[in-house]
């Protein structure tokens, strides 16, 4: 079986994949409450380097997506067709992400929920419709 493309997981980086490991979508955020993804060592916003990582609480809406209906590498052979979509968290950072539901069910802006899956020897974010339960 052809492994997965690892992340490059950076001394930045690696508190984002350790949370995800254990079970959290971390983000950054500086002292002027500027948020954002992936990691970096500077604020994107005000290059601030007083950055800390905060958790995300797992509720986000689909902004764009694509469908990829061939793989461009093997190990993703058994997952075509799959999306790849942008997602923003409810605290505003967005993520390049998939989302796990039928492709005919994707809509902009439509409400999303977190959920971690384990994949090789690291964990990945991924995102479901948000069930009617979670709106209200
Ligand atoms: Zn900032």
């Amino acid at each position: 079986m052809t492994e997965f493309p690892q992340p490059d997981i950076t001394e930045t980086s690696r508190p984002f994949w350790d949370g995800l490991k254990a079970g959290t979508l971390l983000f950054q955020q500086c002292g002027q409450g500027h948020r954002w993804l992936p990691a970096r060592d500077h604020c994107p916003h005000c290059l601030s380097g007083d950055v800390r990582f905060v958790p995300a609480a797992g509720g986000a809406r689909l902004v764009s997506w694509v469908l990829y209906r061939s793989a461009h590498h093997p190990a993703f052979e058994s997952r075509v067709p799959y999306n790849v979509a942008i997602v923003e968290l409810d605290e505003g950072p967005r993520m390049i992400s998939n989302i796990l539901c039928d492709e005919s069910a994707l809509r902009a802006d439509m409400p999303l929920r977190l959920r971690i899956e384990a994949q090789d020897d690291y964990s990945v974010a991924r995102f479901e419709p948000a069930g009617r339960e979670k709106l209200s």
